[in-house]
């Protein structure tokens, strides 16, 4: 939990306000203190839970002030958060009394549509990127929320609505120009520094800051796409994952199932009951897209059936800025939801009263696990299913008996695939990131650190400790 309160570090913060100030007059892009107009919007991140207070939000504006704060936060020994998108769940882009590297203004995007490829700046969101090269008919799959940032969802693997048929963000991944501890402005692809490359696709913020990713670009036109909503019986849940793994690839589907919220297109009966709400995404659309979704149809009749031909970058509708919900999760991965899970999930999610709660189930497979497990460092490439269970609360009394939810649910599906996606987890600890980062990919990771970042100087993230 966060307290909100600075740390009381009286003498180090008096001395970094002079220093601060030195920082500020070389820096194209602007230095937000406590005392300016605007310091509590920036920064504000996605989680309500996280209320940190740091010295200084540098909002940089280019690479070279990426190499002044990076440079000027070690020579100072100030904590040094990195933030693109500000989706963090663990709160790793935010600092108590240190300075975060805000890039969220650095959004410039050049597309080479007859090549295929794209030079985006790390501070673009996944919509605003999807929104560009899709009017080229051309795209690079992310999550499934436009807000998330291309920065942190790309550098930890990124699993989206392509998944299937293109693999992980980081499969469409050519290049990346990063800033290490030492000030070094990196190419970094294939040639150049392959060690840090193969590191940054899956190994998050701690090799230094992208200032900008180049993506190979899928021509990705019209889709079938969008919300199923069907009733949640045990018998649909494990219908639904078997119909979602024989799909073909180019569909991916993400079922959440939970309680059906107040929403204004669902009829009131349904509200609080137990539904199936799925996002599909047919990457090819036509006669065999209506073919793929059909069996999902079929399942029960669909309360709401919002699954239509869309142009791409319509999965990504306009997210609410001032959402901000309290919630506590868990990700892990399973082999198989057969029946027995599937009213393993039903008892769970009737056993709570949370005001939110869900358990969200993606199938994987398709090009995603044809990369081998070592080739990049997000290394769960035969992993079957991706769940994340979360539970909202309501102020910080609520919070253990949901977290205590959460962890019973988890070890109720647990089966025998013990990794975890590194995009997902809290702050959960060193043996949850090393279920992230398993057996010789932890090594690896080890090794590349300690050349790259031998002080851990990026340690807010999932962290690769100094061994
Ligand atoms: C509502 C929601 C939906 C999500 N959906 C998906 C999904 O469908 N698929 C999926 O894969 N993930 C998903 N995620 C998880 C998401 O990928 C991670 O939270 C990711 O870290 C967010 O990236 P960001 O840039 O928005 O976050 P930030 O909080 O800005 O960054 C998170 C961390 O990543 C590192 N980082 C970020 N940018 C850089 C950079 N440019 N250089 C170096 N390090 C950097 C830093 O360590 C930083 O602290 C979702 C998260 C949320 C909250």
């Amino acid at each position: 939990m966060d307290s909100g309160k600075a740390m009381g570090r009286r003498t180090e913060v008096t001395l970094g306000t002079r220093n601060l100030a030195v920082l500020g007059s070389h820096l194209k892009g602007q230095l937000i203190g406590p005392d300016d107009a605007g310091y509590d919007e920036a920064r504000a991140v996605f989680s309500g839970e996280i209320d940190r207070r740091p010295s200084a939000i540098a909002r940089v504006a280019d690479a070279t002030d990426v190499v002044r704060v990076v440079v000027w936060a070690r020579d100072n020994g100030y904590e040094l958060a990195i933030r693109s998108g500000g989706h963090s769940g663990a709160g790793h882009s935010s600092t108590n009394g240190g300075i975060v590297l805000d890039l969220r203004h650095m959004k410039s995007l050049e597309i080479d549509a007859a090549g295929r490829t794209a030079w985006a700046e790390s501070g673009l969101t996944a919509g605003e990127f999807t929104t560009a090269a899709g009017a080229h008919g051309l795209a690079t799959g992310f999550g499934d929320t436009g807000s998330v940032g291309i920065g942190g969802l790309t550098l930890g693997g990124g699993v989206g609505y392509l998944v299937r048929k293109y693999g992980l963000t980081i499969d469409s991944l050519l290049a990346a120009d990063l800033v290490t501890a030492d000030g070094r402005l990196l190419r970094v692809d294939a040639q150049s520094h392959p060690d840090l490359f193969w590191a940054i696709r899956g190994g998050g913020g701690n090799f230094g800051v992208a200032t900008r990713f180049q993506f190979h670009l899928d021509e990705v036109g019209a889709i079938l796409g969008g919300m199923l909503i069907l009733p949640a019986s045990a018998d649909v849940i494990a219908s639904f994952i078997a119909e979602a793994e024989s799909a073909p690839e180019e569909l991916s589907t993400i079922a959440n199932i939970m309680p059906a919220p107040p929403m204004p297109f669902l009829p009131p009966e349904h509200h609080g009951r137990l539904v199936v709400m799925a996002f599909l995404a047919h990457a090819g659309g036509g006669e065999a897209g209506e073919r793929a979704v059909a069996p999902f149809r079929a399942l029960a009749e669909p309360i709401v059936d919002m699954v239509r031909p869309m142009r791409y970058p319509e999965i990504y509708p306009p997210d609410d800025t001032s959402y901000h919900p309290t919630a506590v999760g868990r990700t892990m991965f399973v082999d198989e939801v057969r029946r027995t899970e599937a009213e393993t999930i039903v008892d769970q999610l009737q056993a709570s009263d949370a005001s939110l709660r869900v358990a969200q189930l993606r199938v994987l497979g398709g090009a995603m696990a044809r990369v081998p497990a070592e080739a990049t460092a997000f290394a769960h490439r035969t992993s079957r299913i991706l769940v994340n269970l979360a539970a909202f609360y309501d102020g910080p009394a609520d919070r253990p008996r949901r977290e205590a939810w959460v962890a019973e649910f988890a070890a109720a599906l647990r089966q025998n695939d013990a990794g975890a996606y590194v995009n997902f987890l809290g702050d959960e600890g060193e043996a949850r990131i090393r279920q992230a980062y398993p057996g010789s990919t932890w090594e690896r990771l080890v090794e590349i650190k300690a050349r790259y970042d031998p002080e851990n100087l990026f340690r807010l993230n999932q962290n690769i400790p100094r061994q």
